[in-house]
């Protein structure tokens, strides 16, 4: 007998096709896929209504492979911080924060990353592999289930209203594995969640935001940090590569497949490094006059997350305001992110898990100073 196959690494069209393989029609995948994903299945005998010839056929061929859980920490303002053993000596993270109206869990795609950002606790630890979907879906399949048994929930309401997948690694560089798993958050019979509550964060892969657009138009987040190539070369590498004016272009035509959308630009606010007036002048200038011109865009500041690696600080409060309050000023929806689970280190960029780089990333990483 060949390889146990793990359910979570499908859609539901993918879990389709493979029912189809057993001799099953469509309808019993989609029996089959409520039961792992809106009642948090574990095993075939707890199927009751699924047929007795299916679940007979699925034993021993297939299984619902969740990933060990090494450590949950919850925070004194309810964000709760899981760290999931992927083998190998890897681990990765992820994140609930619960807010009044909503439930947002931030997910990772990778063990590690290769971008290798300068204020990026998972850049400075180098790369070590692609999740898998059934590794991407194990975290928001862990996630809502065990949160439902601890708050209690009503049956039929979910926990986690909004996906971002602002956890480990860039997504864009797991696009083949993301996207199914995209399409099981997005399901119906899955997770339901709409898709302008489903955020992919990219640094700026520029193919794959193509692709994303035609594949799954999900929210998009784009992490801009710094109005000129010069800085963000500096800051985000992958900018040498993609530079803001085919960043920009990108985004434009993202937004033709998501009219009604937004892009939200991310900003990490790193003190004395891209936080003064003229840096916010110079962004102003890149999207009333430069490559953002006519962008349907958000801004989002996320004060820096510092960690010990990293030789660089956080705005203070009052450059934060400031720059906030210049890019309001001139027309843009600003926000500026609230810190939470400060407590149990489980803030943007904060989330270090534990990788096994393989490709040295941390060693090449640039050290030297930035120009300010
Ligand atoms: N790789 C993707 C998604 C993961 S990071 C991306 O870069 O977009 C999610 C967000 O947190 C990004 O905007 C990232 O730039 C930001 N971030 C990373 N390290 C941070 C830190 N130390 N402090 C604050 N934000 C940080
Ligand atoms: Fe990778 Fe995103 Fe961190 Fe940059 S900010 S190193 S792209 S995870």
């Amino acid at each position: 007998m060949g390889d146990v196959v793990n359910l979570l690494d499908h859609d539901l069209d993918g879990l389709s096709a493979y029912c189809e393989g057993l001799g099953e029609k469509r309808f019993r995948a989609t029996q089959l896929f409520r039961w792992i994903h809106q009642k948090g299945a574990k095993d075939f005998a707890s199927m009751t209504d699924l047929a007795k010839s299916l679940r007979e056929k699925l034993a021993g061929r297939a299984e619902i492979r969740g990933l060990p859980v090494l450590t949950e920490q919850v925070s004194s303002d309810g964000t709760t911080k899981w760290l999931f053993d992927v083998g190998g000596g890897n681990a990765v993270e992820t994140v609930f924060i619960p807010e009044d109206d909503r439930g947002t869990l931030c997910v990772s795609s990778q063990a590690g990353c290769a971008v290798g950002c300068r204020f990026c606790s998972t850049g400075h630890q180098g790369f070590s592999r692609n999740l898998s979907t059934g590794e991407i879906l194990a975290q928001l399949w862990f996630a809502e289930h065990r949160l439902r048994e601890r708050l209690q929930l009503p049956a039929g309401e979910r926990a986690i209203t909004n996906v971002v997948m602002m956890g480990m690694g860039e997504p864009l560089q797991n696009h083949q594995a993301l996207v199914p798993a995209l399409r099981a958050m997005l399901d119906d019979h899955g997770y339901g969640i709409s898709r302008r509550r489903l955020t992919v964060s990219t640094s700026g892969v520029v193919p794959m935001i193509d692709r994303l657009a035609q594949d799954c138009p999900v929210a998009l987040a784009v992490s801009l940090h710094a109005p000129t190539d010069a800085l963000r070369d500096q800051l985000v590498p992958l900018n040498k590569k993609y530079p803001l004016s085919e960043l920009l272009a990108a985004c434009h035509r993202y937004l033709e497949f998501a009219p009604r959308d937004f892009i939200t630009f991310e900003y990490c606010m790193l003190d004395g490094v891209n936080d003064t007036l003229e840096h916010a002048r110079a962004l102003i200038e890149l999207m009333h006059h430069g490559a953002g011109r006519g962008l349907n865009a958000k801004f989002n500041l996320i004060p820096f997350n510092p960690f010990p690696a990293s030789g660089l600080r956080r705005s203070t409060a009052s450059a934060v305001q400031r720059f906030a309050q210049h890019l309001q000023d001139q027309g843009f929806v600003t926000t500026v992110r609230k810190t939470r689970g400060d407590d149990i280190d489980a803030a943007c960029g904060q989330l270090a898990g534990d990788v096994k780089d393989r490709t040295d990333v941390s060693r090449r990483m640039n050290r030297s100073p930035i120009p300010i």
